[in-house]
């Protein structure tokens, strides 16, 4: 009997659903077919449905304007077409052993597999506070029952807080903003009328911290004028509620805020809690080489792609750039080691490198927005041509990104 080299994959979001895309469409055809030895690649992942996260802030405004169909998509649909190569696990890896080589997977209801891997790629990713935002390492009809119920309270909400000044907190608040509150005329800062007084707090001087002083004060012009008030060096202590449909936000000077609905916008936490703590760095993500992105301290054939890694800055860029990093690298090895497992490749490795800081673009409301891109500012119509006007969730796009579509060209580079 031949024997079946498992290629497992740990996370099936934008990272992880990429590299096993990548993999099937540009790795998988070049590896030896034998008798004696086959490949296939194991997605695992507790959720069955992948969440578009980037449009997470549009999906908490309304289910009319980001219908929840677009925003979750049916993962194992995007994998039918490499038939018997890929085996999708609904589940969650509980803990790894680098050194029998075995991932610990909880299959739910107290039941548990143990997966033996050939080469491991981690793309767990990290988790916000709030579950609005993202996965949560636990099924997508959490995340689903979270978006009903902040509907709900939107839509009956006459004082909204929001913590946050990164990208989540400002489209957040200018979608909430100008859904209730509309937006000023011609030649006016502020809406005629508020329908919703919305608060959004930064502990910091700035919003975006990505992004110049001069971009980001431009989003609170926006802000402003879908009536989002920005407060700025102002610390959230505690958040207390909802208790009779109000939360209070308590900050750091004492003052309490009574609120019909609280968002943190805040915080990102690596979901890495099945990992050694050795291979984590202080953060709680996993130490990859910021070139070759292999996981170096766990043994041959491990990777790490997506927010977990420690290369990453956490955004869907530096996962476009590491997924072909990681296949190359991985191509390399699997070759390498296809007659003798303890074999290494020669030649040099693929090797990741950051593209230019200041990229990125934050709608602020339906209409406008900022943003910058290789370090050169945009106008706000631009912003809206390419992510306000429906946060790149078209029905073609989605199914490109469900098909893997996106991946369809191998990214060449010198080695190949
Ligand atoms: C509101 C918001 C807007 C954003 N907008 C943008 C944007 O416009 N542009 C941009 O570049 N970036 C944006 N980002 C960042 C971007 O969403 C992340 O960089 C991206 O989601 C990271 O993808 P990932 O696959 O690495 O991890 P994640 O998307 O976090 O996915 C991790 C996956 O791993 C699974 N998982 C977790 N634990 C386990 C386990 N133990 N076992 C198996 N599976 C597990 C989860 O269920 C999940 O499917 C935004 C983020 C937020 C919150």
């Amino acid at each position: 009997m031949a024997e079946t080299r498992n290629i497992v994959i740990l996370g099936a979001s934008y990272a992880g659903s990429g590299a096993a895309h990548y993999f099937l469409k540009h790795v998988y055809p070049h590896l030896p077919k034998s008798s004696k030895v086959t490949y296939r690649v194991i997605l695992v992942d507790p959720s069955a449905k992948w969440y578009l996260r980037h449009a997470s802030p549009r999906a908490i405004a309304s289910e009319e304007l980001m219908p929840t169909k677009h925003v979750f998509l049916n993962t194992v649909d995007g994998f039918k077409q490499y038939g018997d190569a890929f085996q999708f696990i609904q589940g969650s890896a509980t803990s790894w052993n680098p050194e029998t080589r075995i991932v610990t997977i909880s299959t739910g209801h107290g039941k548990e597999e143990q997966l033996p891997y050939h080469a491991l790629v981690l793309a767990t990713g990290t988790k916000t506070t709030s579950p609005l935002f993202s996965l949560q390492g636990t099924p997508h009809t959490d995340i689903q029952a979270a978006l009903r119920t902040v509907r709900d309270q939107v839509s009956r909400a006459k004082k909204i807080v929001i913590a946050g000044g990164g990208p989540a907190g400002v489209e957040t608040a200018g979608e909430l903003g100008e859904m209730l509150n509309g937006s000023a005329g011609w030649f006016s800062s502020w809406p005629s009328h508020i329908t919703t007084e919305i608060t959004l707090i930064t502990n910091s001087s700035k919003l975006l911290p990505k992004l110049r002083e001069s971009i980001a004060k431009q989003a609170e012009t926006y802000l402003n004028r879908v009536g989002v008030e920005v407060r700025y060096n102002t610390k959230v202590s505690s958040a207390t509620g909802p208790s009779n449909g109000k939360t209070t936000v308590l900050l750091h000077d004492g003052e309490e805020l009574i609120a019909d609905l609280y968002i943190p916008a805040t915080g990102l936490v690596p979901m890495s809690e099945y990992v050694p703590s050795r291979l984590l760095d202080g953060n709680g993500y996993v130490k990859n080489n910021p070139e070759t992105l292999r996981v170096d301290e766990a043994g041959p054939m491990v990777y790490a792609v997506g927010d977990i890694g420690t290369y990453s800055r956490n955004g869907i860029m530096d996962i476009m750039d590491g997924v072909p990093v990681v296949n190359s690298n991985l191509k390399r090895d699997l070759l390498a080691a296809h007659e003798n497992v303890d074999a290494k490749p020669t030649g040099p490795d693929r090797k990741w490198k950051a593209t230019a800081a200041e990229t990125q673009l934050v709608p602020v409301g339906q209409s406008k927005g900022v943003g910058a891109v290789f370090g050169w500012r945009v106008p706000s119509i631009f912003v809206w041509l390419i992510k306000g006007r429906t946060f790149m969730i078209s029905e073609s796009a989605v199914k490109d990104s469900l098909m893997g579509k996106n991946w369809e060209k191998e990214k060449a580079w010198d080695g190949k």
